[in-house]
């Protein structure tokens, strides 16, 4: 197996989910590469050596600042096809879809998406995806190759396993209509705090917080525990908190170590999006919700009266 990785990087660094597809590609076996493709990211590139990449290319050109499909395509296509490598694997995310899709139509190869693990089975490659509202799992192979795969954010977290890459350039070969997009004007939101992704704690609330200045609690709570402040959909869409903070089917994956659930119900769609967590803590008025199901902790009771003694509680417990 000769796989190739595509490592996204954004102002700190190559990102933690294509690191974790790195780590994923390196456990499985076999030459594995990373491809960086960026303008002033030579620096980048040995950083992808821990996590268990062989070699590095790195495409560094002007014409590749912007995060735009199209360029990148065509860096990858080029290696797929010069260095013969037979799978290709992405982490999840808006420009990592956009090149994947146009990757598939470029090489003739097929893209499994949303994939929420990859084994190897009698010398085939398998995609584990999560389907009917993730409540079961699907086989998903390949008929030929190159194989190419699309893994769902937050599905693994990277591994570092020591040693370093070796880092090659290469001279990206642009074709004209791939430079035809351009981008006029980066469009950011501006999510204070820790990323949900990243933190070991993460403090959610849905709609038993009443109103959107209920979220001041919980982001109290969460600061006092070190955490990150996650949202259930039903209070993304009544625009109280930002859709950066979603957790579940339509928003992101996550697996702190601790998730405390504040005024949310249980959703199976909230569920798929946070039941990888270690511990699970539900905080609910009513004692029929579905959470206390699947929560490893249930405290029964009013939000209000329980979150803001507990957040004093942790403060004076870790001196704060
Ligand atoms: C295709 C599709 C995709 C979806 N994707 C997502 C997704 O990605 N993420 C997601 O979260 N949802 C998603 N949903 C929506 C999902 O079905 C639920 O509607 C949503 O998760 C409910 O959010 P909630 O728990 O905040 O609200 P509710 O279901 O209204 O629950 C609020 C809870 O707060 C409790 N409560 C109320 N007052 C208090 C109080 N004072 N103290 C303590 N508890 C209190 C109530 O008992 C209740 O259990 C999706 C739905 C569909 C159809």
């Amino acid at each position: 197996m000769k796989t190739l990785v595509f490592l996204e990087h954004h102002a700190d660094g190559l990102t933690k989910p294509s690191l974790a597809a790195l780590s994923k590609a390196a456990s499985l076996g076999g030459e594995v590469a990373g491809v960086v493709a960026g303008s002033g990211v030579g620096e980048l590139a040995s950083t992808a050596g821990p996590f268990g990449a062989g070699v590095v290319f790195v495409a560094d050109d002007p014409r590749l600042e912007s995060p735009l499909p199209q360029p990148r395509v065509d860096v990858l296509a080029a290696l797929v096809r010069d260095e013969g490598f037979d799978t290709v694997l992405f982490a999840q995310s808006v420009l990592a879809a956009d090149i994947a899709a146009a990757l598939a139509v470029r090489l003739g190869a097929g893209l499994n998406w949303d994939l929420a693990d990859l084994v190897e089975s009698g010398g085939e490659l398998i995609g584990k995806r999560p389907a009917l509202a993730d409540s079961v799992w699907v086989d998903a192979g390949w008929s030929s190759t190159p194989r190419i795969a699309l893994f769902r954010s937050g599905a693994f977290d990277p591994v570092e396993v020591g040693g370093s890459a070796e880092v090659r350039a290469v001279e990206p070969s642009l074709e004209a209509h791939s430079l035809l997009a351009e981008l006029v004007e980066p469009a950011v939101v501006e999510v204070s705090g820790r990323s949900i992704e990243d933190a070991d704690v993460v403090v959610a609330g849905g709609r038993g917080l009443g109103a959107p200045e209920g979220f001041k609690a919980v982001e109290e709570l969460a600061e006092a525990l070190g955490g990150a402040v996650a949202a259930t959909r039903a209070v993304v869409d009544a625009g109280w908190y930002p859709y950066a903070a979603q957790v579940g089917q339509t928003g992101k994956t996550v697996s702190p170590k601790l998730y405390v659930a504040v005024g949310i119900s249980g959703a199976i769609q909230h569920k798929v999006g946070m039941q990888g967590s270690g511990t699970i803590v539900a905080i609910n008025k009513d004692p029929n919700a579905p959470i206390f199901d699947f929560a490893d902790l249930g405290v029964v009771g009013d939000l209000n009266e329980i979150v803001p003694p507990l957040t004093e509680l942790v403060r004076q417990h870790r001196g704060g």
